[in-house]
């Protein structure tokens, strides 16, 4: 644990409480500046507490240079100014792709302080496979040529489910690089590279193949599933890339209404001519169009006028710990509000905790996705995902406390 905190007295203090929750290796930062010098040199720091008014480097700042170095250990914040500026500072930290365990506020409880210890405690150490901000890897366009040729990018499928009856409505592909060197990879490795690359079609035309083949597969098991997929900006731009996507869907006998393409806001930035007429297009075919991370984007409520699109996917950075901050939950709450006057689908993100599936079905949002609903899986396991834990979702809709057992979320053993 390191606490960085210019009051020597607030350190001695809270490293007292961490050695009552049996925290014993602990050290203390004075600064700011010290605080990012001991992160960068201590490989065996798992957790910060920091204290956001000092002087030199403040706990911003410092916050700032860890989402820059890419460090990545779960951080509490703590102050003695107004609560919201906490809230700001947390919503702040999480966009920037840090573990934010919470606030406390100084003076600090000893209760308040134990229970963000808590959540400390249970946290995972280490950068996750999906964290934002993971550095991209030295690639070559020989090695996507390569791994295109050997099948080594797997879709992997994330379930979406009904928030009113716990029923699952469909999926979202997400891509894997089985690497021969380093393993499973997450998109945030190699997407950026692939998606200013040539191939970043064929990679997609690859995901729809996949999703097509199991996607009939659900159905055949009795699953009428629908699945998304992601399409870069880029592959907006190709309008050859359109006439394939019909094709090949048309081909497969899968009803276009099954599948919803996801694009992300930034893409309608760029070529908005073709992107929108491409759009069009698609949505002409009877394609679902959805907005992906709505609300981290630029201008985002204008692309929903100029947009043919049938769903909103609100981005985690809103969803995640909204229950706990007020700020979030009114931006939840306008955007649900927003599109149920559009008469759009919602869907939330990163769904992580029972407080946030409850809050989303109290405010009447759709759809949720994350890992308290599941975590991305493959394809073949989808069906005994779904039998194990239909129970659990349905007593969960209805409101009912899910068993102990069974609360926690899926892991299948997927990324
Ligand atoms: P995205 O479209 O926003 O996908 C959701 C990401 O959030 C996925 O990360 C998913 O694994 C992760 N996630 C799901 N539930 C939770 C949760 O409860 N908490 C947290 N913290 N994260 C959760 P992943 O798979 O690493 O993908 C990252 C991004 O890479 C995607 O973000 C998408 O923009 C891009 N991507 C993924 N697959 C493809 C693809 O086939 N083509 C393109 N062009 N982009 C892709
Ligand atoms: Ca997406
Ligand atoms: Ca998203």
């Amino acid at each position: 644990m390191l606490i960085v905190d210019d009051s020597e007295l607030q350190r001695r203090f809270i490293a007292e409480q961490c050695r009552t929750l049996g925290i014993a290796d602990i050290v203390e930062a004075v600064d700011g500046f010290d605080a990012i010098a001991q992160l960068r040199s201590n490989p065996r720091i798992e957790a910060v507490i920091l204290d956001l008014e000092m002087p030199g480097m403040d706990g911003v700042q410092v916050l700032h240079e860890m989402a820059k170095l890419g460090l990545a250990p779960p951080v509490v914040l703590a102050t003695a100014r107004e609560s919201e500026l906490l809230n700001v500072v947390e919503s702040m930290g999480k966009t920037l792709g840090l573990r934010l365990l919470g606030g406390l506020q100084k003076p600090i409880v000893q209760e308040q302080l134990l229970s963000c210890l808590g959540r400390v405690v249970a946290t995972p150490s280490g950068p996750g496979p999906v964290e934002r901000g993971i550095p991209e890897l030295k690639l070559t366009e020989q090695d996507v040529l390569r791994a295109l040729q050997e099948k080594a990018f797997v879709a992997h499928f994330q379930p979406k489910v009904r928030l009113i009856d716990g029923g699952l409505q469909g999926v979202e592909a997400l891509v894997r690089w089985q690497h021969p060197e380093h393993g499973v990879l997450a998109p945030g490795h190699f997407i950026g590279f692939i998606e200013a690359s040539q191939y970043i079609s064929a990679l997609t035309l690859h995901m729809l193949d996949t999703s097509l083949r199991h996607c009939r597969r659900w159905h055949a098991a009795g699953l009428p599933l629908g699945f998304s997929l992601n399409l870069s900006a880029l592959s907006l731009a190709d309008t050859r890339l359109a006439d394939a996507i019909v094709d090949r869907v048309r081909v497969s006998g899968i009803a276009p209404g099954f599948v919803t393409l996801e694009i992300t806001e930034s893409a309608l930035m760029t070529d908005l001519g073709i992107t929108l007429g491409t759009l069009a297009r698609l949505r002409l075919k009877g394609f679902g169009l959805s907005i992906d991370d709505y609300g981290t984007g630029f201008s985002c409520m204008l692309q929903l006028s100029r947009m043919p699109c049938t769903e909103l996917k609100v981005d985690r950075a809103f969803v995640n710990g909204a229950s706990q901050t007020r700020h979030l939950r009114i931006l939840l709450e306008s955007t649900l509000d927003i599109a149920r006057k559009l008469n759009l689908n919602v869907v939330a993100e990163g769904v992580e905790s029972l407080e946030d599936w409850q809050l989303l079905r109290e405010l009447g949002c759709a759809e949720a996705q994350g890992y308290f609903v599941a975590k991305p899986m493959l394809g073949d396991t989808l069906p005994a995902w779904w039998e194990a834990n239909k129970a659990r979702l349905q007593r969960l809709a209805y409101g009912e406390p899910p068993f102990q057992e069974m609360a926690a979320p899926s892991d299948t053993g997927a990324c």
